[in-house]
């Protein structure tokens, strides 16, 4: 079965929505972007879109591409400052002589809708509420609403990034599933895909996850965005492995759907919560 983003985002979108409608003002999402990073401008016109439709109030902060690291954290400062803004993330990737780490962590973590900074993390790693990531955030959403439990799968994280690899491995570790998360050095990827009832790929290399790598029945996540010639492809080989799978995500069409939603759910969460709702 095909599970739709599309679909799932159209529904949480409309309940989002009839919040928002009850709302005196309204939330307000703050982008920082550095540079002319091509792919980051389409993210945050997709942003900038939803936002839109939503009626959120949006900020694109650019700053040129060789700013100054002090200077960044000092925007941030005035930022997290301002009452106006509700909720700000800085767009990934940052210049190579920018500090990523310090930069995120200058966010204020009522403001991290993006759920990076190291309070947010920590947050999560202990079960606290707190601003969950919005990539691994959108999947849990998705199996929900196709009523897959996780409690008690053998789950694998394809990937251990800070923004989608290693919440993910926690989300599925706080609903009940067993974990296992490999990586570029994991030197038996097969034998343990082989085991995966849930498999979640988050690595960026196309078709990395193949027919062979499956078993039947398993619930196949594909997170992965690469670009080639003009198209967009998943780590996973959709066309054989939907073959095997239960369940399982197109790219595009799957997560990415989901991936803008959550950000603007956080914003709205961000909102009610300064303003004590
Ligand atoms: P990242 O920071 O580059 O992390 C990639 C991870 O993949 C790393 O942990 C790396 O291992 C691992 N890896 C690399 N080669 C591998 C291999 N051959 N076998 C197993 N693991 C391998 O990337 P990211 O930010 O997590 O993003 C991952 C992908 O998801 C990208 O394609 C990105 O565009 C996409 N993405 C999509 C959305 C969405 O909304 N759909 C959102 C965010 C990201 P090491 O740690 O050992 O280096």
């Amino acid at each position: 079965m095909l599970i739709d983003g599309k679909l799932v985002r159209r529904e949480k979108l409309l309940e989002l929505k009839q919040k928002i409608a009850e709302l005196q003002s309204l939330p307000c999402l703050c982008v920082v972007q550095v540079g002319e990073d091509e792919a980051s401008k389409v993210y945050v016109k997709q942003k900038a879109k939803l936002c839109q439709e939503l009626g959120y109030r949006f900020i694109h902060k650019t700053l040129p591409a060789d700013v100054d690291e002090e200077l960044l954290v000092q925007q941030i400062d005035l930022l997290n400052l301002n009452e106006d803004v509700d909720g700000i993330i800085v767009q990934m990737p940052l210049p190579a002589h920018i500090n990523a780490t310090r930069v995120l962590n200058a966010i204020e973590p009522s403001k991290d809708v993006d759920g990076l900074t190291f309070a947010n993390s920590g947050r999560l790693l202990q079960g606290a509420d707190g601003f969950v990531p919005c990539t691994p955030k959108g999947i849990i959403d998705l199996l929900n609403y196709y009523n897959i439990s996780i409690e008690g799968k053998t789950c694998l994280v394809i990937g251990r990034s800070v923004l989608v690899g290693k919440p993910m491995a926690h989300l599925l570790l706080d609903h009940n599933g067993t974990v296992i998360v490999a990586h570029s050095k994991t030197p038996n990827l097969k034998e343990l895909s082989l085991q995966a009832d849930i498999l979640v790929s988050c690595v960026g290399k196309k078709w990395l996850v193949t027919e062979d790598m499956v078993k039947d029945g398993t619930i196949v996540i594909d997170v992965g965005i690469n670009r080639e010639d003009g198209k967009l492809y998943g780590d996973v080989d959709f066309e054989a492995v939907s073959q095997k799978a239960s369940h399982i995500t197109p790219v595009p069409g799957g997560v990415g759907q989901m991936t803008v939603y959550e950000l603007c759910e956080n914003t709205y969460k961000a909102y009610v919560k300064r303003k004590k709702l």
